[in-house]
């Protein structure tokens, strides 16, 4: 049995943030603004996955009204949801991230965020897929108001 699910994600980028994107903190001037470290990548993908064994979302699990998830890890909000998902009977197979920014340039930093995100969710490293688009200029992604991230993933039995 092979299920799918969706997951998106999108935070402002202030300035006086570090900017983290799947678990790695990239040199940028601004850095996405959020109760935990907003990593969009993380949320994402962990929507994702949730979405795929019917287990809520990201916002339910683990709410940014909680003092516990003030400045949390995402990474580890991922790994707590990956749990969750192997408790249901589900493993995490793969996943497939497109990441919608002007800037920065994320190409080069594929390689440690697919290692960091295979570490969180038990996701092989060679199944997880990443790739950055610009918005062309157009609307708030285009202008640098924000980052956003949308995740495709698969679970199967366990
Ligand atoms: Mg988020």
């Amino acid at each position: 049995m092979i299920r799918t699910g969706i997951g998106y994600d999108s935070h402002c980028l202030v300035a006086g943030r570090p900017l983290i994107l799947g678990g790695i903190r990239i040199p940028f001037e601004l850095g996405l603004q959020g109760h935990s470290d907003a990593d969009a990548v993380a949320h994402a993908l962990t929507d994702a996955l949730l979405g795929a064994a019917a287990a809520g979302d990201i916002g339910t699990l683990f709410p940014d009204t909680d003092p516990r998830w003030k400045d949390a890890d995402s990474l580890a909000l991922l790994a707590l949801a990956c749990t969750a998902i192997r408790e249901r009977g589900f493993v995490p197979q793969q996943a497939d991230i497109t990441v919608i920014a002007e800037r920065p340039r994320l190409g080069g930093y594929f390689a440690a965020m697919a290692g960091a995100l295979s570490r969180a969710s038990g996701i092989p490293v060679s199944a997880i897929g990443l790739k950055a688009k610009t918005n062309e200029g157009m609307g708030w992604i285009g202008r640098g108001e924000g980052i956003a991230v949308i995740a495709v993933a698969t679970i199967g039995a366990a």
